[in-house]
């Protein structure tokens, strides 16, 4: 992406985290100014503000903070998730971070406090998705529950709220925020069928298909 400071790089970097952020609301991830979208470019983490529906930001809206928060370009505040979006780029190797109240994984969220690996695509984000103890958002709580719960794995639930999911790019978090969804989505699917319960995949079914998964996709 350039170098931390490069202006073109954080325009680029905007404009794709914007573009994201639309997506979550068209594809029904979230509702009206729910959820927020993150990016890092060098020491910078590019953040939607808060509260603002996503098709009004344009261009001259960047929002960007350091590493501890403290707010070094725009003057929109910044969304109310930044512990949670910090925390996951103090912790991790995440160059983007994608939060959504997608409404099958916030049912699951309430229901288990794991998601039953009914699918392969579960490798995909690291193993059975774990469920983060509610605590309310914005909080440092929140997001100290959230790391937990993200232990070897880029996605996790949270309790009564929706769905965090981390990658190396703003279109590897979003597409394992839809991926989760569509499991939960299943996974409810298949559990409401009376008398019958979901067979699930062992932890070596699992192993495999992410085995199966380096060598996946285009050369
Ligand atoms: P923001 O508008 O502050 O990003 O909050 C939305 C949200 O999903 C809080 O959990
Ligand atoms: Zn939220």
């Amino acid at each position: 992406m350039g170098e931390p400071n490069d202006s073109a790089a954080v325009a680029a970097a905007w404009a794709e985290l914007t573009a994201t952020a639309r997506r979550t609301a068209e594809e029904g991830l979230v509702v009206g100014t729910s959820g927020n979208v993150s990016v890092r470019v060098g020491d910078l983490v590019l953040v939607t503000p808060t509260g603002v529906p996503y098709d009004r930001l344009g261009p001259d809206d960047t929002v960007a903070v350091d590493l501890t928060g403290h707010q070094v370009t725009g003057t929109l505040r910044p969304t109310s998730e930044l512990p949670m979006h910090l925390a996951v780029y103090r912790n991790t190797d995440a160059l983007a971070v994608v939060h959504t109240h997608a409404v099958h994984a916030t049912a699951v969220s309430t229901l288990v406090t794991e998601l039953p690996p009914v699918h392969y695509m579960t490798a995909t984000l690291g193993g059975p998705v774990q469920v983060a103890p509610y605590a309310l958002y914005g909080t440092e709580e929140l997001a100290r529950n959230m790391l937990r719960a993200l232990e070897g794995r880029t996605g996790c639930l949270l309790r009564n709220h929706g769905t965090i999911t981390y990658g190396t790019t703003l279109s590897q978090a979003y597409d394992r925020t839809a991926q989760l969804e569509w499991m939960c989505r299943l996974w409810l699917a298949a559990s409401s069928v009376p008398g019958r319960t979901p067979s699930l995949l062992s932890a070596a079914d699992l192993d495999r298909a992410a085995e199966q998964f380096r060598g996946y996709g285009q050369r």
